[in-house]
């Protein structure tokens, strides 16, 4: 084992796991083209404060931070929305709204590592500051439902819900709006019979409660959720031709920012780590000095979708080259690079043996590089100009001139 070994819960990406990241990625940004969101991109570091302004002081156990050089209380980021929400502050005050905005990038948690959850993780998300509420709500729904589509999982479980259920749920019950937030977590991870304890201890009937936030369905729930304007949500999501949710009351999402629509998108096969997508409106902007903007989004579990689509046996493109270009002996070695060099400049991608192979050997390695065809140079193709092409697939050979490779 060599000496030093990579920090616990962060990962290598070999060239293969990064061929599949990056094909992901190409497939994700390609949703966010058509929908027209545009990427912004801010620091892997910020100051701590940035995040406990969000999240509340508790989120510094979960993250990795430290002091930098000039005594600056300092955190590895570990998400997405409270940088977003501060570089909008910062530089896009004047620019015309609603702004569509995405982000890719890692992020740090000091979690305990296990399947689907890592130290470094990397998220993919979207924020929608200053629209219409419903319509934004319906856009970043849109969105999140085509980007789990456009990656291929099969059966990912969109549930809708409003911070509003719970809240009202409560009130009712005579728990003050300050006493609310400790019972947050528990629905978040849909511990309910926690939460049926902790609501007989501070002397509440669990029941009424419990039986709304355990349903599941369709829109006939929404009766529990009066004026949350997720009534014309669910008519924009069905203009746009977007099925298959099911509205749940039970989402809290576990802090207490959020203030309309809240959603969750799982893959059930995924066991405990199924959760790829969280989401809601909410409204941040305000602590960080930008004036109030409501705004909607979400961020997917990069990392998780990998997963999920690996378990499925999910067909990734191979990423070999087109050509690989064989000289016979060292004679042609000359005329192999001319080739290689021609067909990069054509913007085809080629190789040629690095090793000094013969030729056999060469084809064996042609073949392991994944390589298309073949390009053979021996005596004859410098005599005539035509080149021996081998489809590595099939075997079947052909000659053809350098011109015709290049198109
Ligand atoms: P979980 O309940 O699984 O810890 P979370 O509520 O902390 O998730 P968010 O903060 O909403 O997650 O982050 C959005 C998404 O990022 C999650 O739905 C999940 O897919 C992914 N994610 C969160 N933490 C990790 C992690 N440590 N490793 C990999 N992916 C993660
Ligand atoms: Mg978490």
């Amino acid at each position: 084992m060599p000496p030093v070994q990579r920090p616990k819960g962060t990962r290598d990406f070999l060239p293969r796991d990064m061929e599949r990241r990056r094909w992901l990625e190409g497939r994700l940004r390609e949703v966010m083209r058509r929908f027209a969101f545009r990427e912004v991109g801010t620091p892997a570091f910020e100051h701590t404060e940035l995040f406990t302004l969000r999240s509340g002081p508790s989120i510094v156990e979960d993250m990795y931070t430290f002091t930098d050089k000039g005594g600056r209380e300092m955190a590895l980021r570990p998400e997405l929305t409270a940088p977003t929400m501060r570089l909008y502050a910062e530089g896009l005050l004047g620019a015309p709204r609603p702004l569509k905005l995405c982000y890719f990038g890692n992020c740090f948690r000091y979690e305990q590592p296990q399947k689907g959850r890592y130290r470094e993780f990397w998220q993919f998300g979207a924020e929608i500051l200053g629209a219409e509420r419903a319509s934004g709500e319906t856009e970043i729904l849109a969105l999140a439902h085509e980007c789990l589509r456009g990656s291929g999982v099969r059966d990912p479980v969109m549930r809708i819900g409003h911070v509003g259920v719970l809240k009202r749920l409560l009130s009712d019950s005579g728990v003050p709006p300050g006493e609310q937030p400790r019972f947050w977590p528990l629905v978040d991870k849909k511990d309910f019979e926690g939460l049926r304890a902790a609501l007989g201890e501070r002397g509440v009937d669990p029941d009424p409660i419990l039986s709304v936030l355990e349903r599941r369905g369709g829109r006939e729930l929404l009766e529990k959720v009066p004026g949350s304007g997720l009534e014309e949500v669910l008519d924009g999501l069905e203009s746009m031709g977007v099925t298959g949710y099911t509205v749940d009351p039970g989402i809290a999402r576990g802090l207490d920012y959020y203030t309309g629509m809240v959603f969750e998108i799982d893959v059930p096969g995924l066991g405990a780590e199924k959760q790829v997508c969280g989401g809601g409106s909410y409204s941040l902007a305000e602590l960080f000095g930008a004036g109030k903007v409501e705004s909607t989004g979400f961020a997917l579990g990069f990392d998780r979708i990998l997963v999920a689509l690996e378990a499925a046996g999910a067909a990734f493109p191979e990423a070999g080259p087109d050509f690989f270009v064989v000289p016979v002996g060292p004679a042609e070695r000359g005329e192999a690079r001319r080739v290689v060099a021609a067909l990069r400049r054509a913007g085809r991608s080629a190789e040629t043996d690095l090793a000094a192979r013969n030729l056999s050997k060469a084809l064996k390695h042609a073949a392991s590089a994944g390589a298309s065809e073949a390009v053979i140079i021996g005596e004859d193709e410098l005599g005539t100009g035509l080149l021996t092409v081998k489809n590595m697939g099939s075997g079947e050979q052909r000659k053809a001139r350098l011109e015709e490779l290049l198109k």
